[in-house]
């Protein structure tokens, strides 16, 4: 048996709850880190850009694209969003597995690019209470709310090619469930030491 670091991409409807399960387990397991992503949304109150997200420009974006910079990029909820490939492999090149917590375009892209990419899908108990949770959120405007709904819905529906699911009922078990998950993927009986994937 070895241990493989890996990459996990952790997607699920906007509000159910991925940010805190992913600070969860990365604060109760060492090794494990998430990059951090380019968007072009502006920082909601009490984001750092370089912590929450690089906010960059329209422009800053494209130039990165045409660049080749990007694993995967995506527009979500009206922004563009991109995991740049150099944040994966600072991540792994020191040892830690990474977790990239994106939309489910970005996680078929990852897919594609490296086959062993792990894919976890975190579910709201229901779509009544992901409602709830974003109005209780109360950071998004009425148009807001019913777009990140409806992208929701589509999203559930592509949650199927994932390879593993967590219900976010109650945080704690789904910390723990999460954490089993990303265990059983590293622990392998390959006997490769690493990712063997080139970006
Ligand atoms: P928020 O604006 O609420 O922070 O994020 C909106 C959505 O964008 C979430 O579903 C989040 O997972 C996704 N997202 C954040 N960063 C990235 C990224 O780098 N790539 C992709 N594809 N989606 C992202």
């Amino acid at each position: 048996m070895s241990l493989q670091r890996r990459v996990f991409v952790i997607s699920g409807p906007s509000g159910a709850g991925k940010g805190t399960l992913v600070t969860r387990a990365c604060s109760e397991r060492p090794f494990l880190q998430t990059a951090v992503s380019c968007t072009t949304r502006k920082p909601r109150d009490g984001e750092i850009d370089g912590r929450h997200y690089y906010f960059i420009t329209d422009d800053e974006f494209l130039a990165l694209v045409d660049a080749g910079e990007f694993l995967e990029t995506a527009y979500v909820h009206g922004h563009r969003y991109g995991t740049l490939k150099s944040e994966v492999l600072r991540i792994i090149e020191s040892g830690s597995s990474v977790i990239l917590e994106i939309d489910v375009q970005g996680g078929m892209q990852v897919k594609k690019e490296i086959p062993e990419a792990v894919l976890i899908f975190i579910e709201p108990p229901s779509l009544e209470d992901l409602e709830k949770r974003l109005r209780s959120r109360k950071s998004e405007s009425e148009e807001d709310i019913e777009l990140r709904m409806s992208n929701a819905m589509q999203e559930m529906l592509l949650s199927n090619s994932y390879d593993a699911a967590v219900i976010n009922d109650d945080v704690k078990q789904a910390t723990e469930d999460l954490l089993e998950i990303i265990a059983d993927f590293e622990n392998v009986d390959d006997g490769k030491e690493d990712l063997g994937f080139e970006l």
